[in-house]
C-alpha cells in the first residue's frame, strides 16, 4: 500500500510549486484545491446545496462560480464558511479515496491540500510535509501573482492557522526561502520515503 504524504502550508507558502518538483519526480499529485475547485462547477448536487445556501447568485449566468459574491456573504457570516466547507469537502474526499486506489502500488503519494489541519484531514496520512515561506516573501509572491495589496494578502494569512502551529502538527519542513535549495530539500525527502 503507497504511504499517504500530505503536503500543506499557508497562502503562497509554495506548496504548488513543491509539489510540481515532486511530480517531475514520478510521484502521484491529488491536488485537493483544484479538485475542490472542478468539483463547484461540475458536480450538481453540490451546485444545488450551494444555492440553497447562498442563492441562485453563487453561480453567474454562464454557470461559472461567483467566487466574489460568495466571498462577500462568509466576510458577513463566518458560519457561512463551514457550510460551505461541509458541501465541498466529504465529495473531495471521497474523490481522493478513489484516486488513492488507483495508485496503491506506489511507494508513496501526495495530497496537496492548503487545510489539512484545519479541515481535520490530517488523519488520512501517514507523513505531512509542511512548506514554510517567511510572511514578507508570502506577502510579496501573493500580491504579485493574485494582484492583491498587502492588507488583502495578510487579511487571507490571519485567516489561516498560524505557521508556527502547521510546523508543531508536522512530519517535516520544506523551507522555500530563496535561500535553501528546495531541490536539495525534496531529494533528500524523496530518498526517505522511497526507501
Ligand atoms: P496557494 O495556497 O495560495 O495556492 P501555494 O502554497 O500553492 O499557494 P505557489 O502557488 O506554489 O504557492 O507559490 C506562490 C507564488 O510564488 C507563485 O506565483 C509561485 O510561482 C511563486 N513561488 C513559489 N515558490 C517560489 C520559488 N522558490 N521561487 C520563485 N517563485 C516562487
Amino acid at each position: 500500500m503507497a504511504k499517504k504524504v500530505g503536503i500543506t502550508g499557508g497562502i503562497g507558502s509554495g506548496k504548488t510549486t513543491v509539489c510540481k518538483i515532486f511530480e517531475f519526480l514520478g510521484v502521484p499529485i491529488f491536488y485537493s484545491d483544484e479538485v475542490a475547485k472542478n468539483i463547484l462547477v461540475t458536480n450538481q448536487n453540490v451546485i444545488r446545496q450551494i444555492q440553497e445556501v447562498f442563492g441562485e447568485e453563487a453561480y453567474n449566468l454562464d454557470s461559472t462560480y461567483n467566487k466574489q459574491f460568495v466571498a462577500s456573504k462568509i466576510f458577513n457570516d463566518k458560519s457561512l464558511l463551514l457550510k460551505l466547507n461541509s458541501i465541498i469537502h466529504p465529495i473531495v474526499i471521497e474523490e481522493n479515496f478513489l484516486w488513492n486506489d488507483k495508485y496503491k502500488d506506489s511507494p508513496y503519494i501526495i495530497n496537496e491540500s492548503a487545510l489539512i489541519f484545519e479541515s481535520n484531514k490530517y488523519k488520512l496520512f501517514d507523513k505531512i510535509i509542511v512548506v514554510y515561506c517567511p510572511e514578507y516573501i508570502k506577502i510579496d509572491r501573493v500580491m504579485k501573482r493574485d494582484n492583491l495589496n498587502k492588507d488583502q494578502v495578510q487579511e487571507r494569512i490571519k485567516n489561516q492557522l498560524a505557521d508556527i502551529e502547521k510546523i508543531r502538527l508536522s512530519d517535516m519542513v520544506i523551507i522555500n526561502n530563496n535561500e535553501i535549495s528546495l531541490l536539495s530539500q525534496i531529494h533528500y525527502i524523496h530518498n526517505k520515503l522511497t526507501n
